[in-house]
Order: C-alpha cells, then sequence, then structure tokens
C-alpha cells in the first residue's frame, strides 16, 4: 500500500483514478480546488479544497502525509479557451506545476504521474502517433503540457525526481457501475454532448466541419476509456516504483473514429436520434489523431479493457442517464 497525493482527484479523470487507486488498496488524498470538479467526485478519499499552486498548503498537506508519490491531474484543459486566454494556462499548468514540483523534492517525493495529452503533437505528419512523433502543439494548452514535460525531463537528472507522463488521446466513458463519469461545466467534448443531444435535453449537435481529408469528412479521433486511463496510471506508479527512469506514453485505443461515427454508435446504444447541423471547422483540430500505444503496452504491460467505441458510449450513457437523475 502507498500513500498518493492525487491532484484534481474532483475531476474526471482523477475521480476515476481516485477509486481505482483505493480498489488497489492504496491510501490517497486528493487536493482539488473544486474550480471543475465536484466535492462528491473524490467518493470517501480525504480531501483537501485548496490549490495546487499554494505553496504554504502544499507544505502542510507534505508534512502532514509522508507521501510516497503525486499523481497529478488538476490543470485547465480547453483548447478553445487556451487560445483566447493563454496567460491563465501558462499561470495554472506551468506556474502551479512548478510549484507542486518544488514542493515536492523540499518533501523529498521522488514519484509523480503527469496528466499530460496528445495536443503535444500537434498537426500529425503520420496516421499512428508514437512517443517519436515530432511535437508541435497548436495551441497554449498542449504547449504548457509540453513545458512540464520538459521540465519534468530535466528534474531528474537535477533533482531525482522521477516521472511518468501520460498523453491522453480522447478521453471518454464512465465507470461501468454508472458510479461516476464526465461531468464538465460548460461541456464541450463530443460523447456527452452526443448523449444529451440524444436525449433531447440540449439542441442540434453541431458537427465542427464536414470538409475534412478523411472518408466520411468529418474528424477522426482516438476514445479511450477512462478506466484504461486510471488502469495505465496504476501501471505507470508501479513502474516508477521500481525505480525505473523518468517516461513518456502515449494512450490511446489505437483506432480512430469519426464524429459522424460516434453519433451512429450514440443512436445505435441509446436508441435515440441525435438531431445534428454541419458547422465550420473548430479552430486547432486536426483532421485525425490516432495513438500508437505500443511502448505502453510493451514497457508497462498496459491491456486496454474497453477498446470497443459502443462500450464506452454504453458506459457514458448509463451515467448520463443516472445524472439526469441527481
Ligand atoms: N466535435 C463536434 N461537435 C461538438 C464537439 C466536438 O463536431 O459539439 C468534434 C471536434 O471537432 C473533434 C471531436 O468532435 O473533432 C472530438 O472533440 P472533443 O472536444 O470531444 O475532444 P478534443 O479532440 O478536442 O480533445
Amino acid at each position: 500500500m502507498k500513500k498518493l497525493l492525487v491532484t484534481g482527484g474532483c475531476g474526471y479523470i482523477g475521480s476515476h483514478m481516485v477509486a481505482s487507486l483505493q480498489r488497489a488498496g492504496h491510501d490517497v488524498v486528493v487536493l482539488d480546488d473544486l474550480s471543475s470538479g465536484w466535492r462528491e467526485s473524490s467518493g470517501g478519499a480525504t480531501t483537501c479544497i485548496g490549490d495546487v499552486g499554494d505553496r504554504a498548503l502544499l507544505d502542510e498537506l507534505f508534512r502532514q502525509h509522508a507521501f510516497d508519490g503525486v499523481l497529478h491531474f488538476a490543470s485547465l484543459i480547453e483548447v478553445g479557451e487556451s487560445v483566447s486566454n493563454p496567460a491563465i494556462y501558462y499561470r495554472t499548468n506551468v506556474a502551479k506545476t512548478l510549484t507542486l514540483l518544488e514542493a515536492m523534492i523540499e518533501h523529498g517525493v521522488g514519484a509523480l504521474v503527469f496528466s499530460s495529452t496528445a495536443a503535444v503533437f500537434g498537426e500529425p505528419c503520420r496516421p499512428l502517433i508514437d512517443e517519436s512523433h515530432p511535437t508541435q502543439p497548436l495551441n497554449p494548452y498542449g504547449a504548457s503540457k509540453l513545458m512540464i514535460e520538459r521540465v519534468l525531463a530535466d528534474f531528474e537528472p537535477a533533482h531525482g525526481l522521477r516521472s511518468v507522463s501520460l498523453r491522453y488521446f480522447n478521453a471518454a466513458g464512465a465507470s461501468p457501475d454508472g458510479a461516476i463519469g464526465e461531468r464538465h461545466d460548460p461541456e464541450t467534448h463530443l460523447v456527452p454532448l452526443a448523449l444529451q443531444t440524444a436525449m433531447g435535453v440540449r439542441p442540434a449537435l453541431k458537427v465542427f466541419g464536414r470538409d475534412y481529408p478523411t472518408g466520411d469528412g468529418t474528424c477522426i479521433r482516438d476514445y479511450v476509456h477512462v478506466c484504461d486511463l486510471a488502469d495505465a496510471h496504476l501501471l505507470a506508479l508501479e513502474y516508477l516504483f521500481e525505480g525505473k527512469p523518468t517516461a513518456r506514453f502515449n494512450l490511446g485505443s489505437g483506432t480512430g473514429f469519426s464524429v459522424q461515427e460516434v453519433l451512429d454508435s450514440v443512436e445505435r446504444v441509446t436508441g435515440r436520434r441525435v438531431p445534428f447541423t454541419d458547422a465550420p471547422r473548430r479552430a486547432g483540430d486536426p483532421a485525425r489523431l490516432v495513438a500508437d500505444a505500443g511502448a505502453a503496452k510493451t514497457t508497462l504491460g498496459w491491456r486496454p479493457r474497453y477498446a470497443d467505441l459502443d462500450t464506452i458510449v454504453q458506459h457514458a450513457w448509463a451515467w448520463e442517464q443516472k445524472r439526469a437523475l441527481l
């Protein structure tokens, strides 16, 4: 059993992580400022409401708990917002993360799992994106995550802080028991928006671009189940606790689905129509982003359990139905 700090443990991926760490028998403390998370999402874990950039608070937490490692989810995640307001992205995702890293070093905590993103790559130059793909982010969100990856590469030789950066492709789905799921406000992600449209609680879904160079003209993304992401983090922790060096892994299912294919899946799973209208392309959206997650499979032993799109949509649908009753 390890004692772990989870920043952003009240958010979408963080809350699934907390549940999965607890199931694995670990002792979890959550730090979350509730700027986009929900207090009840961290389940029974000890939860401190506060800012990850508050050094005095971090010092107090690190003194109170002898953490073996940190999982750092707390960050801003909206591409469009990062383009219009880059300062808050660099402040939150870079400056506050540096404060966290300095606190870890000061208190002798040497293992970190960092939430990174496929947005570090920018426009793909080959069909499947592995870790050797060039990194040229198209927006401040991707740039802010890439900056921290660089900081982490420098901090191992300088300070002995070892880390695993996990680049998520499109996180989707919910816990199979429907207990927790995605809950952003405002919601910008395709799967929950399509499900809420099918439910009739939203107007027609806007399909952002039908003129991409793809089979049906809509963007292709790699949807990866949030519980498979949580599994990869558990394996990344094991990797670090075995004393292995700083690394980065891409996490995706390796299969791309177009926006239209996602809407078709939502109609199959819910048995309802998803009304849509065709809208212009959204700024900063590459045509196709699909992972080669071979390294996570070989090095970490990652085996995604829910690669099937309909299964991901089914779990998200169960959660949306429950959420509608909350
Ligand atoms: N998308 C769309 N309509 C929406 C929301 C998203 O057509 O209302 C498209 C978006 O352009 C992208 C894909 O769905 O091609 C996935 O977008 P999402 O925001 O879920 O994730 P991202 O790829 O930005 O991480």
